[in-house]
């Protein structure tokens, strides 16, 4: 087994990645950096942002103390209210930087940055290229990456675990407290390689691709999380599943496009099969309540009304403007057929963002000496049970900077260590990859049916009962076995578990987590819907 040293192995080529890279890189220019990815360098969850970053100026409209009580809110009870100020404070900093390396935000008019509103927020304060702010930021950040000379980027990576003491001769006895790199796995050559480092990052992104319907890339099957929780790492609140509530709906599809809520800013509303708005059912703030409860109310509707997906009306809009701001959304909807200026978009809530994660201090730093997590993989504390639309590149962007910022100050201290153990598996082409396909297959189906965005207790049992099944067989066919599909579905199985145990043992619905049989939510539903009955007579009378 061929082994690599580098001073800082970064685990993860998106937002969080690429920022961390970028600021650690130019401050130690005498330093070895390596970055891996699992597919192509720039498939990332990143890629896909649309809306924008929350970032909160002092102005007549707008303060960081709102936004802090924004976040706040939509996190229900569960945010860590230090981290929650810290990362608001560090925003505008970032946002500087982040104009400094290059990438561009529309303006209007007057020359002034065009602020968006989204949900949950109580002033506009998203900052954004367009609808393609993600795409924005990744290329941008790439191309610095990439001219950068002691950075080298390898693609087609895929980290496989992490190295811990157990796999550092000599250190075996202090058990999983420290991490010196990570066993990757080479697609392209078939090989496993040993990168050993002396800090290592993990900005491995989310885990949407766990469940059926998800807005996320194809890359977010939740590796990292996976792999520090082997590792022995705190893992915290994967319960907190965020669901979109407007996915584009097409049958058969492994990513849903997503239809930003910066739509439902500009004034679209979400109708039922009958055609009928229903929001104002279930918030005061109607269409432009937090997600959790959007998605929940369309849920609701979808479960009433015996149907897969429900409506997004945009005809108010005018065409003109909508085109100038969502050109990405008006192609792809193009494509599937639709005119959103005449006719209502389909839409299904999907699995799109994990608020839980990687447990971290306000340095980025985890539970395991020299591991640094940030970006969707983190739990920091700023989300809480329920992250608040666009604040989640401003988390990686802020984290990615603290993490800098620490690493640097660490690394003279840190000594690489010089060998360690071949990796215990070993690669070997696949017989039968229809089995692993069924296995993935199995296991979205029932992580949706168990604990998509409505969930009771006996569903939680029932799919850690069926995932453990699929998990025992994977390893009894394939236990020495390792490859790129083996790998990912190991990941998706431990990730499936974190969440279901995470849930099974919550006493309280909060923000994004809902439970039935936690009868206070359970019987606000109940109303909701007694009322819209009563309503609905009423109408047909
Ligand atoms: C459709 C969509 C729209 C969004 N819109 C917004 C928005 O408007 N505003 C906002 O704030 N947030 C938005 N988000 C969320 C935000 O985009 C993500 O949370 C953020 O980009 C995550 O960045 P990241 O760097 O942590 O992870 P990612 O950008 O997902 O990058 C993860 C990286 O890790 C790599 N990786 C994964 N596993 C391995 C492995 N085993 N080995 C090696 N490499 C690995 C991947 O290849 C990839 O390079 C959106 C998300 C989606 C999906």
């Amino acid at each position: 087994m061929q082994t690599i040293k580098t001073d800082f192995l970064v685990i993860g080529s998106g937002v969080a990645g690429l920022s961390y890279t970028l600021k650690t890189a130019r401050a130690l220019p005498g330093h070895t950096f390596t970055v891996i990815c699992k597919s192509e360098p720039k498939e990332s969850n990143t890629r896909y942002a649309q809306g924008g970053i929350a970032v909160s100026l002092k102005t007549e409209i707008d303060s960081p103390e709102k936004h802090i009580k924004d976040t706040l809110r939509a996190g229900d009870g569960l945010c860590d209210k230090k981290i929650v100020r810290m990362v608001v404070k560090e925003g505008p900093e970032q946002l500087r930087e982040l104009i400094k390396n290059g990438v561009k935000f529309d303006r209007n008019r007057n020359g002034k940055f065009d602020l968006a509103m989204e949900g949950g927020h109580s002033a506009s304060r998203i900052f954004h290229r367009a609808d393609f702010t993600g795409l924005e930021i990744e290329r941008k950040m790439l191309a610095k990456v990439r001219k950068m000379k002691n950075v080298k980027i390898m693609d087609h990576a895929s980290a496989i675990d992490l190295i811990t003491n157990e796999q550092i001769p000599g250190k075996e006895q202090n058990k999983k407290s420290t991490c010196y790199g990570a066993y990757v796995l080479l697609e392209k050559k078939k090989d496993v390689i040993a990168l050993l480092s002396r800090i290592t990052v993990l900005a491995t992104g989310g885990v949407g691709q766990v469940f059926e319907h998800t807005t996320n890339a194809s890359t977010a099957t939740g590796d990292g999380i996976a792999m520090a929780s082997r590792a022995g790492a705190r893992i915290k609140h994967m319960a907190f599943i965020q669901f979109h509530p407007t996915a584009l709906y097409e049958k058969n599809k492994s990513r849903n496009f997503l239809i930003s809520e910066a739509v439902r800013g500009m004034g679209a509303i979400l109708r039922n099969p009958d055609g009928n708005s229903f929001m104002e059912y279930y918030d005061p703030a109607r269409d432009l309540a937090t997600r959790d409860i959007v998605a929940r109310a369309i849920h609701s509707e979808l479960e009433r009304s015996f149907t897969e997906f429900l409506y997004l009306d945009c005809r108010s809009i005018s065409k003109k403007e909508f085109v100038k701001h969502f050109p990405t959304i008006v192609a792809r909807c193009t494509t599937a057929g639709i005119d959103p200026s005449r006719q209502m978009i389909p839409v299904v809530p999907s699995a799109h963002y994990c608020c839980g994660g990687v447990s971290t201090d306000q340095h980025g730093r985890t539970s395991l000496k020299n591991l640094y997590a940030c970006g969707e993989c983190a739990e920091t504390g700023l989300h809480g049970a329920n992250r608040l639309a666009s604040n989640s590149l401003l988390e990686a962007l802020v984290f990615a900077n603290r993490c800098s910022v620490d690493s640097v100050k660490r690394i003279d201290k840190i000594k690489n260590p010089g060998f360690v153990k071949k990796y215990a598996l070993e690669y070997k082409p696949l017989l039968n990859e229809k089995e692993l396909e069924r296995f993935m297959s199995q296991s979205k189906k029932t992580m949706s049916r168990g604990v998509g965005l409505v969930t009771n207790v006996e569903k939680i049992v029932g799919g850690l009962k069926i995932l453990n099944e699929i998990k025992k067989e994977l390893e009894k066919k394939y236990g020495r076995v390792i490859h790129q599909k083996l790998l990912t579905l190991r990941n998706m199985l431990d990730t499936d578990l974190l969440i279901l145990e995470d849930s099974v043992k919550r006493r309280k619905n909060a923000g994004v987590f809902f439970n039935e049989n936690l009868d206070f939510n359970k019987i606000n539903l109940i109303e909701v819907n007694k009322i819209k009955e009563v309503d609905n007579n009423l109408v047909r009378v």
